[in-house]
């Protein structure tokens, strides 16, 4: 099949790019006023629902983990019966129908609204990403940097979202801020339905002739069963990456409100613009980090995914040793605060860990997963993603009494050791892979017997 090409890759991506750019739109804008709403008073200007912080942050968290969980039965349905394509519309449809239900000033809407974005994330977001795969065939080398370009455009979406949707909801009516949100899915869905054109050979349910040979009375071959160990193996490590990664918009968010010295030529930067930092930075690195990626894989040097994810484990525990510098300067320091450029440079050293880990992880799926469990095992690592969201916010209140220092090494060692065991276990977890990331024509013969 041949693919018309923008930049160099199928426009189909860019329809996927636009859409997502949207969605996450739509996501973060809310879940960057969802706690103040919660906490708003009720006789506030504008009133929100008069929750305590503590009730706030545990919706909050449950709200984290069941979205990104849910992506474990959106990919299953969309494997089994609508395939990725309309798993993307329905879900896209409980989304617009979710964030509008969230701009009625009442409880019962408000949880509905809730389950229908955690519904509707969970049938958009793994399904949307398998296909960025789809549009590459086996081997093709622009698959990696069609993922960066995706995930860049899912930053673009996340870094304007909190400006506007934060901006209205929070100084017009929460519930303005909730419809900009909706609107955002909607102009996304708009992309998706016109642009589907580009999208024709991508996201289908596979047909029984296709699966057939596969299909119950055929249990997985010793190749799709090793690779599908691999991916297993490599989820244990994302539970550990975003458990640490996640510390952003909990703990390091009141560190930097509490005990980071935010005064920049007589201009106090307020604690929430750090929160469009990762967003900003993916914007700014996302395309020179693919690059160098690229290059370094170009020099005969080793590039898979399993390095670049010990790389990205390493840089991260690099970035929580720097958090502890923070705590240390400012229990040294005359103001007993901790100066700015550690928590810049954290969050720096983050964003560079998530490009080798996060764009790396999806395209490695859609290159390991044997083709009928393509969306499950996409839908998996989402909910994989979940439990770090939770278990990052169980850190954040274990440092409540074990202090920031503590909570902050306990990061930093685990990412060091789990980097150094995926440095150790490169060759024997890609030999696992048998060779899916390098398709050869020995590959594709071994792959069919
Ligand atoms: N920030 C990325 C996104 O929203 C990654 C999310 C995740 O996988 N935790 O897609």
């Amino acid at each position: 099949m041949q693919q018309e090409t923008l930049f160099g890759h199928p426009k189909g991506l860019f329809v996927l790019f636009f859409t997502e750019l949207w969605e996450r739109f739509s996501f973060y804008g809310m879940r960057a006023i969802l706690v103040l709403y919660l906490t708003a008073l009720t006789t506030a200007d504008n009133p929100g629902l008069g929750w305590t912080s503590k009730e706030a942050l545990a919706l909050y968290g449950w709200y984290g983990m069941f979205v990104y969980f849910m992506g474990i039965f959106g990919g299953a349905i969309a494997d089994k019966w609508l395939g990725q394509k309309k798993s993307v519309i329905v879900g896209g449809v409980f989304i617009i129908l979710g964030q509008f239900a969230l701009t009625v000033h009442n409880m019962a809407m408000f949880y509905t609204g809730l389950v229908l974005i955690v519904c509707g994330v969970g049938l958009l977001k793994p399904n949307i990403s398998t296909m960025v795969g789809g549009l590459y065939p086996k081997g093709d080398g622009r698959r990696d940097a069609g993922f960066t370009l995706f995930y860049i455009g899912i930053n673009i979406g996340a870094l304007a979202a909190p400006l506007l949707v934060g901006y209205y909801g929070e100084n017009v009516s929460w519930h303005l801020g909730f419809s900009l949100a909706g609107f955002g899915m909607i102009a996304g869905q708009i992309v998706f339905v016109f642009g589907g054109k580009y999208l024709k050979n991508v996201g289908n349910l596979l047909k029984h002739s296709e699966t057939e040979s596969h299909l119950a009375s055929q249990p997985l071959t010793k190749i799709e069963k090793d690779r599908v160990v691999v991916l297993l193996l490599s989820f244990l490590i994302v539970i550990v990456f975003w458990a640490a990664y996640e510390q952003a918009g909990g703990l390091m968010n009141l560190y930097a409100r509490d005990k980071v010295d935010r005064l920049v030529g007589g201009f106090e930067i307020p604690t929430s613009w750090f929160q469009s930092l990762h967003a900003f930075y993916v914007v700014l690195i996302g395309a020179p980090m693919a690059w160098l990626w690229l290059k370094w894989g170009n020099m005969g040097k080793e590039s898979s995914a399993i390095f670049k994810m010990a790389v990205g484990m390493i840089i991260m525990s690099i970035s929580f040793l720097a958090l502890m510098g923070a705590v240390y300067d400012a229990s040294v320091n005359m103001l007993g605060k901790a100066p700015i450029y550690w928590l810049l440079f954290s969050y720096l050293l983050h964003v560079v860990a998530e490009l080798s880990i996060s764009p790396v992880s999806l395209s490695f799926i859609t290159k390991l997963a044997p083709a009928k469990y393509a969306s499950l095992m996409m839908g998996s690592y989402f909910a994989i993603v979940g439990i770090g969201n939770k278990a990052a916010g169980m850190l954040g209140e274990a440092a409540q009494d074990a202090g920031e220092m503590y909570i902050f090494g306990v990061i930093a060692a685990a990412c060091l050791i789990v980097g150094f065991l995926l440095f150790f276990l490169v060759k024997k977890l890609k030999a696992l892979t048998h060779g899916a990331e390098e398709v050869t024509p020995e590959v594709v013969l071994a792959e069919q017997e």
